[in-house]
């Protein structure tokens, strides 16, 4: 079995992984670095294009952002942005147009004098869309809806489709240019990580692995890692898995919905696949699932490991789907998953957004639809949103709900300043 030494491990070659290599690659002077991935390729899980809904996003449509979380992914957005524009990589991004569609007197008045206004001079893409123009540029939105039901949309012209795979490639591509020192390893699982006098051993099913400072960028694997070296034992994991329908050429961007009163997770959307402009599809659907990854049941025996599978974790979760009027919402959304009865349940919240689409339109993607795992404080006993990163002796560790894919590149810039400090080296973007 080979031993290897690296000043860094990278554990995880989804595009969060994939990215900080690239980032340490061409902004630091660090050059010893391995990313080590189980899978045979890079973005296979969540950051594979049928698992996840290729939005990048950056807050200006996103109404369960508050303003000022919205401008931290804006500023995320406009850096990834900036690569996939410079790359001009064939499939790698689509652009089209995003929006956030109001419906009914209460959605419409809140985002014509709320939202808008206190959004605008943030994004100047952005402007209010009302009926007429909706008919013009998604007239299905408009066609067959009753003229009587108020409707207008924030709508930006940025609206990037981004093939998060593929551009997981891009930036092992570009490592290879700057940096022939780095290494790549597939088929390579990362069993446990434990620090041996001041220095991390990662055991695979390939040998062992030595470095000084170790990045995990394994989603919901992050936290498992962490926790077996001591860290972020406070926290569990809620994972929610989210499927998605396609339905044909329907919609010729992205069309979101106002967040749902009260709800953490955001309401369903419409949008063209960044793999086939023809076939829109609408998802993800929010249900709880206790695997660490979609469509491998045997990630079961991993989940049970971590500390929410315990009386407290299971107080937290129940307190948690009953406080926050989860329960029904997850209950419907499980159904959406059923043959038969599933379409039909869909297709009436598919209907807010497209009013003539039909039961023969939709067919449920097998097989599609990653996991977002949401962290869960069993201490506070809150859901925390967003990506949650860990920081400990030189060791890093992340776990990647959406937005985690938008984000990326400004998580790589952040975790690779670390990793310099870490180690004492030059870090300057
Ligand atoms: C339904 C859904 C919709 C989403 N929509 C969006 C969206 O529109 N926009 C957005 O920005 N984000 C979205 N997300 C989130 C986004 O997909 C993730 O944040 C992003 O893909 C995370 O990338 P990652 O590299 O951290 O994780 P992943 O892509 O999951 O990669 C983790 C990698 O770690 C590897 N790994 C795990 N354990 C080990 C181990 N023991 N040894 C070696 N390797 C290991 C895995 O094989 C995998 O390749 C969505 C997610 C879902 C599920």
């Amino acid at each position: 079995m080979p031993s290897h030494e690296y000043d860094v491990v990278i554990v995880g070659g989804g595009v969060t992984g994939t990215a900080l290599l690239y980032v340490l690659s061409l902004y630091s002077d660090i050059r010893n670095i391995a990313l080590i991935e189980k899978n045979a390729s890079v973005g296979e899980v969540n950051s594979h294009p049928l698992n996840n809904a290729q939005t990048s996003h950056d807050g200006g449509t996103e109404t369960n952002y508050p303003l000022e979380h919205a401008l931290l992914v804006q500023k995320a957005a406009k850096l990834l942005r900036a690569y996939v524009e410079a790359r001009k990589t064939e499939g790698l991004f689509k652009k089209t147009h995003r929006m956030v569609l109001g419906v009914g007197e209460d959605e419409t008045r809140d985002l014509r004098e709320e939202r808008f206004p206190k959004f605008k001079p943030h994004y100047p893409d952005l402007h209010l869309a009302e009926k007429d123009e909706l008919r013009v540029i998604e007239p299905n939105v408009v066609l067959g809806r009753d003229e009587n039901e108020a409707i207008c949309a924030m709508v930006s012209s940025e609206g990037y489709a981004v093939n998060y795979q593929r551009l997981s490639e891009c930036f092992l591509e570009d490592v290879r240019v700057h940096n022939p020192y780095a290494k790549v390893f597939f088929n390579t699982k990362i069993k446990h990580i434990r620090k041996e006098n001041g220095v991390f051993t990662l055991e695979t099913n390939t040998g062992v692995y030595r470095a000084s400072v170790v990045v995990c960028a394994a989603g919901a694997y992050s936290l498992l890692f962490a926790q077996e070296l001591g860290y972020g034992m406070h926290l569990g994991i809620l994972p929610v898995a989210g499927s998605f329908y396609s339905s044909g050429p329907l919609l010729k961007g992205k069309v979101y919905r106002v967040q749902i009163e009260g709800m953490p997770f955001a309401a369903i959307h419409g949008d063209p696949d960044v793999l086939n402009q023809a076939d829109t599809r609408f998802g993800p659907t929010t249900k709880p699932l206790p695997f660490m990854e979609r469509h491998r049941p045997k990630t079961f025996f991993d989940y049970v490991k971590l500390p929410i599978v315990s009386l407290r974790g299971l107080w937290v979760l129940t307190k948690l789907l009953m406080n926050k009027k989860l329960l029904g919402y997850v209950f419907k959304n499980a159904l959406y998953d059923l043959p038969v009865i599933g379409p039909y349940l869909f297709l009436r919240e598919a209907r807010v957004i497209v009013p003539t689409l039909t039961y023969q339109n939709l067919k449920l993607r097998k097989g599609a639809g990653g996991i977002r795992p949401q962290i869960v404080n069993l201490e506070t006993g809150e859901l925390e949103m967003g990506d949650k990163t860990l920081v400990g002796e030189n060791c890093i560790f992340n776990t990647t709900p959406s937005p985690g894919a938008s984000v990326c590149l400004a998580n790589a810039h952040r975790d690779a300043k670390q990793v310099a400090a870490f180690l004492g080296k030059k870090y300057s973007a």
